[in-house]
């Protein structure tokens, strides 16, 4: 009997962080009086980054936070992006910044990264988060694709602890960070990259298998264990179709589950970055007190 793996749909997870987000934003609204704000920076209009923007905004709108955004020129230098930034990490009204990837070439992200104030990185992106996740602290602003594959996890509850996670992909925004949060859950996790040997072999000894690399239908039977999840965070575009890194149909049959490209892990990033903005906002609304 062939087994077809469940669909771990993200928009059930989005609903939970959306509810709770609800909550406590009418909890920040009755005893302070304030409606948290988030503040995207834009540098040029790079097409994924301006569908991004777009997302974030619809989400942020919809679960009651307020979203504005800062746009620069393709040419801006980093003085000005600096001085962007420099002006909201100032400015009390707003909580949280993401600036969007991909920078100009001429832009260092890693300049970047440490511009922004750690109180309102909502995207985990300074020097100090990073640290942070690092040290295994759960009330980090963590890196929000990541965090919201865990959230993932959780919402249907696989188990994690004890058991072998292989993560395809070492960037420091997904499988870097996606490795530190799955080890804080006591997986035992083994990280892949480009150079890494015999990649499908190693893939195959996973519990639960995570792709981050941005390779349309790269993982597919050879890699998974029968009975794995699988996480897919890839977005690649095929014949202007949206596809994950996981080739689902030859997939489907053998893991016990998989989160689909569209509709799973990218749905909740975006919430994830609305309920980081909410607890930057409640950190820097007690710090005041
Ligand atoms: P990067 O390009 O920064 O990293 C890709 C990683 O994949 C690198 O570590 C690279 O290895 C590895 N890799 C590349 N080719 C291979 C290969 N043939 N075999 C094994 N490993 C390989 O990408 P990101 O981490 O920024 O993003 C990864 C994917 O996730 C992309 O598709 C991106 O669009 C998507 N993404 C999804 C988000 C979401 O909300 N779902 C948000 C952000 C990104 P090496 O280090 O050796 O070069």
């Amino acid at each position: 009997m062939t087994m077809t793996a469940r669909s771990l749909e993200g928009k059930a997870v989005a609903l939970e962080l959306s509810e709770r987000a609800r909550d406590e934003l009418a909890e920040i609204r009755a005893q302070h009086n304030v409606t948290p704000a988030l503040a995207i920076v834009r540098v040029g209009d790079d097409e994924s980054s301006v569908a991004y923007e777009r997302s974030i905004s619809r989400t942020g709108t919809r679960a009651g936070i307020v979203v504005g955004a800062e746009h620069l020129a393709e040419s801006a230098t980093a003085d000005e992006l600096a001085a962007t930034i420099e002006r909201l990490n100032r400015d009390p009204a707003i909580h949280g910044v993401i600036v969007l990837q991909p920078l100009p070439a001429h832009l260092s992200r890693f300049a970047v990264a440490d511009v922004v104030s750690p109180a309102k990185d909502i995207d985990g992106i300074t020097t100090y988060n990073a640290g942070r996740l690092f040290h295994d602290d759960y009330d980090v602003l963590a890196p929000s694709t990541p965090a919201g594959g865990m959230a993932l996890l959780k919402h249907y509850e696989i188990p994690l602890s004890g058991r072998h996670a292989v993560i395809v992909g070492r960037s420091s925004v997904v499988g870097k960070p996606m490795a530190m949060m799955m080890l804080a859950e006591n997986c035992t996790v083994t990280i892949c990259h480009s150079r890494t040997s015999d990649l499908a072999t190693l893939c195959k000894q996973a519990d639960i298998l995570v792709s981050a690399v941005g390779r349309a239908n790269m993982i597919d039977e050879r890699f998974v264990k029968p009975g794995a999840v699988v996480v897919d965070f890839g977005v690649n575009f095929v014949d202007g179709k949206m596809t994950g890194d996981v080739d689902e149909q030859a997939v489907a049959p053998v893991a016990a589950a998989l989160t689909p490209v569209p509709g799973g892990t990218g749905r909740v990033t975006t919430m994830v970055l609305v309920r980081n903005t909410i607890r930057a906002a409640r950190q820097a609304l007690d710090a005041a007190q």
